[in-house]
């Protein structure tokens, strides 16, 4: 790979790691406080490894206490705000006693080291205070994203083994009340045996029936801290911090590892090269504690880095699309992390709510989760910034804890390429190999393999290490790489370009064409706010592009409209992109945190079961996709 666009301070890092990786990472881990230091930077046996072993931490204590103690306590660690219009600010030093109260409270409810602590709970400061809790303890937490059904959070408390779910009465969402409580009630109807209890925050004024003997009040909770200890466990760095499942779509959910020392290093140095965290920062990530960038972008690198980092609960653009740059406004947000679908569902509105506020305390927008395609990363960057501060758009995954690649922005920014995901960051070694193992140039496309375990590397799977073997180690034959998964490309200069999940390439005459980029030129219409499509089997071709879109609002669907459509597809990919056809739709089927669930989208157009939905984000998505796939038939059949 060449290194020519790659500016020099960030190209010594990189190159520093490649001479010696374990070196690198060690001096990354020189840059957070340790209670013992390690004996050994890194061991490897098979699929298994362990970084900084040795070592004594604690990952609340490093996000909590250190700040406290370097006399930092009034500077504000957490800002709560949500879709309702409250507010509520917590000092370092008043998280830290939040946490330690609750860590007493656990200690009391005989809550040990090692134990799995299900949170099923929304984005809200108890919540948060309850994973540094958990985490200050020793215990393994298990959020459970709180849109997730009865079913769902079943799997994943049975999966973790939990002594304890710790759930909320309420969330709110789109100024609905959902209720939590009576999920986790039928839920556990489901788990036979292992819980012992359920802990319950009353927030709404009618509260949620108790079940007695099983359920437990925040308050009679706060009350076992009496006598109890509220000090942090010393803890290896190899010790998980907590578990997380996967947004894998598998029935059976993989629940990725955290550890106490790799993972902090990890995130923390991503924060600090990827995204320039810095004490001042007042840092929004706009996800959800439910999923891995609300763990490591919401709770631990942003209290790590010692700054104010903004909790959000409720839907972003309600009571209207302005509420979150009246939030930046009000709060002189300084950094954001978004999400595509997050910026698609605004640019839905157009950029005149942005252009009220004021956006000027604004250093940086990144942004993770799907590719951030050019005409939403247009619209962000030079519509509603203004070209004023970068889009950043940078790939990664629940089981690498935080980016692997993007652009080293908090070092020396790289210039950007819309559509690319950046370069491997220093001290990630990748590549992009055929399925068969062989290693494609440059613009071929491929899978992305990543080809040796970093800090913040998953390195295990909860209580299924052949599961893990198999999964990530052993899916290329022959070559001792992780498997991402996700098929993408590097282009001469070294930039990554992803194209879908591997096994969503349409071909097409012997062509492979990435879901993303036909979605992506559907988008560059002005009428098209979100586009998802598959590959359709055709005797001619192989397959054809099928395509399900979702218009901006004043536009309808129409015959014109269609072939302005086929128009710009084939203008943009050329007479190989054979659209099949159209469906217009009002919303895709996406899992819960915001992704394309293609897979249903295939179902639909195959006419066969969907399989497991459990984590879709509605329902009816499915079923309007079928609906407008029959009159699609039926007016082709006429
Ligand atoms: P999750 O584990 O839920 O964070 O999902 C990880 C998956 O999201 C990756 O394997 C990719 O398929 C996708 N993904 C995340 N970030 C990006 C990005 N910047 N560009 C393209 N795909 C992404």
């Amino acid at each position: 790979m060449t290194l020519e666009l790659v500016p020099p301070q960030v190209r010594s890092m990189v190159e520093a790691a490649r001479a010696d990786p374990e070196g690198f990472w060690a001096r990354a881990a020189r840059a957070l406080p340790w209670l013992r230091p390690w004996d050994r930077v890194f061991r490897r046996d098979g699929a298994s490894f362990r970084w900084f072993e040795g070592s004594l931490t604690n990952l609340c204590a490093n996000a909590l206490d250190r700040h406290v103690e370097a006399g930092r306590a009034g500077r504000a660690a957490l800002v709560y705000a949500s879709e309702r219009g409250d507010r509520r600010v917590l000092t370092y030093g008043q998280l830290l006693h939040l946490v330690r109260r609750l860590s007493a409270s656990l200690r009391g409810l005989g809550v040990r080291r090692g134990d799995r602590v299900t949170v099923y709970m929304p984005t809200c400061p108890e919540a948060i205070a309850l994973m540094l809790a958990c985490v200050r303890v020793g215990a393994v937490h298990s959020v459970v994203f709180a849109g997730f059904g009865a079913g769902a959070l079943a799997d994943r408390v049975r999966a973790s083994g939990s002594r304890w779910v710790f759930t909320a009465d309420v969330t709110y969402r789109k100024g609905v009340q959902v209720p939590l409580k009576g999920i986790v009630d039928e839920a556990l109807r489901q788990v036979t045996g292992g819980v012992e209890g359920v802990v319950v925050l009353q927030r709404s004024p009618e509260g949620s029936p108790l079940e007695p003997g099983r359920d437990l009040s925040w308050d009679r909770f706060l009350a076992k801290a009496e006598g109890q200890s509220s000090d942090f466990e010393p803890m290896e760095a190899n010790e998980p911090a907590y578990i997380l499942a996967t947004s894998g779509t598998t029935a059976k959910p993989k629940l990725a590892v955290h550890t106490h020392g790799g993972y902090q290093v990890g995130i923390h140095s991503a924060g600090r090269w990827c995204f320039g965290l810095k004490p001042d920062d007042v840092w929004w990530s706009t996800s959800d504690i439910g999923w891995v960038v609300g763990h490591s972008y919401i709770v631990y690198a942003p209290l790590l880095a010692g700054c104010t980092t903004v909790a959000y609960e409720g839907a972003l653009d309600f009571p209207g699309p302005e509420t979150p740059w009246r939030i930046v406004e009000e709060l002189r947000v300084t950094g954001i992390f978004t999400s595509p679908t997050a910026v698609r569902l605004l640019m839905k509105y157009g950029e005149e709510p942005a252009l009220r506020y004021d956006r000027s305390s604004l250093e940086r927008v990144v942004c993770a989760g799907e590719v951030l395609n050019p005409p939403a990363w247009e619209w962000l960057q030079k519509r509603v910034l203004q070209d004023r501060v970068p889009v950043i758009d940078h790939w990664w995954q629940t089981e690498t804890g935080g980016p692997v690649i993007g652009n080293p922005y908090g070092v020396a920014q790289l210039p950007i390429k819309p559509g690319s995901a950046g370069m491997p960051l220093p001290g990630m070694e990748v590549a992009v190999m055929t399925p068969e193992g062989e290693e494609c140039g440059p613009g071929e496309r491929g899978i992305l393999v990543i080809r040796r375990p970093f800090p913040s590397l998953t390195p295990a799977l909860w209580g299924e290490p052949e599961r893990y073997a198999q999964d990530y180690w052993q899916r290329i034959p022959g070559r001792d790489v992780y498997f991402t998964g996700d098929a993408a490309q590097v282009d001469p200069d070294g930039y990554v370009w992803f194209a879908g999940r591997a096994d969503e390439v349409i071909k097409i005459a012997a062509h492979r064409i990435g879901t993303i980029e036909v979605e992506t030129a559907f988008l560059k219409h002005p009428a098209v706010a979100e586009a998802g499509v598959v590959g359709r089997p055709d005797e001619v071709r192989g397959e054809v592009i099928s395509a399900f879109l979702v218009l901006k609002q004043g536009y309808e669907p129409s015959v014109a409209l269609r072939q302005e459509l086929l128009d710009t597809v084939r203008r943009e990919l050329g007479p190989v992109a054979v659209v099949g056809e159209v469906n217009f739709v009002s919303m895709l089927p996406k899992t819960r945190s915001g992704k394309i669930m293609r897979r249903v989208l295939r179902s639909v157009i195959l006419g066969r079961d969907p399989g497991d939905i459990t984590t879709i984000e509605d329902e009816g998505s499915v079923e309007e996709a079928r609906a407008a796939w029959r009159q699609l038939q039926a007016e082709l059949s006429r």
